[in-house]
């Protein structure tokens, strides 16, 4: 049954949304009482799991400490009761895509979270005691507070990539369902998903050229380990100026990265003759045919059958359905796209808040990951639960958090 009238709605059932009604529920079980979900999918992580199937990844990049449960120890404890094995790459734990959704189906019904409802937010209007909220379903919440944690962002396709069947972003990529062997593909990107990409490509027998626009660049996760702690963070938190944070969002960042695992993988694959690689060769332009695809790369032109675009995601505010809306209505500072919101992540002091990458200002470059998203739950169960006190283990580990 549908709740009208809640304290805390959710938007969005992905890894972001589940971190906060885990945050709630394991500092006020009753909360969840009064504590909506809402997702167009009707599902926890419906989209978590299907990319994850779509690209073929066996494990996480991130640490075995990174999911959305409050206490960073739980995932490995859980493994060990449930005799789940790890992964091990390049010596760090990670947890194996199967194991993480164990887990996380597990603390879902283990903290009795709501169930989804199969709707999405439309629009809200911010009332005196709370928010109303239209789904575009149709019907109508109120609640105390709108979260919104809606996701990473829209596709990065490129302002003169053509609108073609035969181009396609990585997220419209089924790997399960490969095109015929020997399809010719290029594959744009120098991240993870880029190589994701070519690795599950060339062994479904696909004849691929990868093209990077530098050449390839290694980390072990997203962003270096001191932003996951206080050496980087404390810098971050006291720098007063926002202009400043959001210069050191995108040092930190910084394009795509492969972990060393990653790259040993295309090395192999390149020097076996089983794919081409072509360095410092941006996508310049596409043309698509009838025939085939012409794609200029730098200085080099291929022709192809389809063009995959590893390009990441447009996070900004303009790209993001109910934040430009926002922008307009209640204009706060928005810096290079990204939103100048409070500590407790509310947007200019309103019971609406902004979780994932949009967070970036407040929480660092890892607002967009696993570790950021909990992060982020941390504060929003601080503002939403009277008495707010976290167990004191998960205080530990959310030290820079304490604000
Ligand atoms: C290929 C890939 C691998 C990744 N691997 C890792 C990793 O190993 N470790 C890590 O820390 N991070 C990883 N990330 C980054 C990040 O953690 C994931 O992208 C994660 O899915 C983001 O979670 P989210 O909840 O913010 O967004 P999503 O998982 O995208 O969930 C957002 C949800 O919001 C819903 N929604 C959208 N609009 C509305 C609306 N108007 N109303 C209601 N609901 C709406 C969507 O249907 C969706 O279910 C990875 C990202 C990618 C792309």
């Amino acid at each position: 049954m549908s709740k009208t009238d809640v304290d805390v709605l959710v938007a969005g059932a992905g890894p972001a949304g589940l971190a906060i009604a885990l945050a709630l529920a394991t500092t006020d079980p009753e909360m969840m009482q009064r504590t909506a979900v809402v997702d167009p999918s009707g599902a926890w992580l419906a989209r978590w799991h299907d990319r994850m199937a779509r690209q073929g990844i066996e494990h996480l990049r991130s640490p075995s400490t990174h999911h959305p449960h409050p206490d960073p120890w739980s995932f490995i404890q859980h493994c060990a009761r449930e005799g789940l094995p790890h992964v091990v790459r390049d010596g760090k734990e990670l947890p194996s895509t199967a194991g993480f959704a164990h887990f996380t189906d597990s603390v879902i019904a283990e903290h009795a979270l709501p169930d989804v409802m199969p709707s999405a937010v439309a629009d809200f209007d911010v009332e005196p005691n709370g928010v109303k909220v239209n789904l575009t379903c149709g019907n109508t919440v109120s609640c105390r507070r709108l979260v919104i944690a809606t996701g990473i962002g829209k596709p990065r396709i490129g302002e003169n990539i053509p609108n073609h069947p035969r181009v396609r972003h990585a997220e419209a990529v089924d790997l399960r369902t490969p095109p015929p062997p020997g399809t010719r593909v290029v594959v744009v990107g120098g991240g993870l998903t880029a190589a994701h990409l070519v690795i599950g490509a060339a062994a479904a027998g696909l004849s691929v050229t990868l093209a990077l626009r530098s050449k390839f660049r290694v980390r072990h996760f997203d962003v270096v380990p001191g932003w996951m702690g206080p050496k980087y963070l404390t810098g971050f938190t006291a720098e007063p100026n926002r202009s400043q944070r959001r210069m050191a969002v995108e040092e930190a960042r910084g394009g795509g990265h492969l972990p060393p695992w990653a790259r040993r993988a295309l090395a192999d694959l390149e020097r076996s003759g089983v794919i081409e690689v072509l360095r410092k060769s941006p996508l310049v332009g596409v043309a698509a045919g009838t025939n085939g695809v012409r794609v200029l790369l730098g200085t080099a032109e291929r022709w192809v059958d389809e063009v995959w675009l590893a390009t990441g995601f447009d996070q900004s505010v303009e790209a993001h359905p109910i934040l430009s809306q926002m922008a307009q209505r209640h204009p706060i500072p928005i810096h290079d796209g990204i939103p100048d919101l409070d500590e407790d992540l509310g947007w200019a002091g309103m019971p609406v808040h902004v979780v994932g990458a949009p967070a970036a200002l407040v929480l660092g470059p890892t607002a967009g990951n696993l570790h950021g998203q909990r992060r982020g739950a941390f504060r929003i169960a601080k503002a939403s639960v009277p008495n707010f006190e976290p167990d004191p283990d998960v205080a530990r580990s959310l030290i820079i958090d304490r604000f």
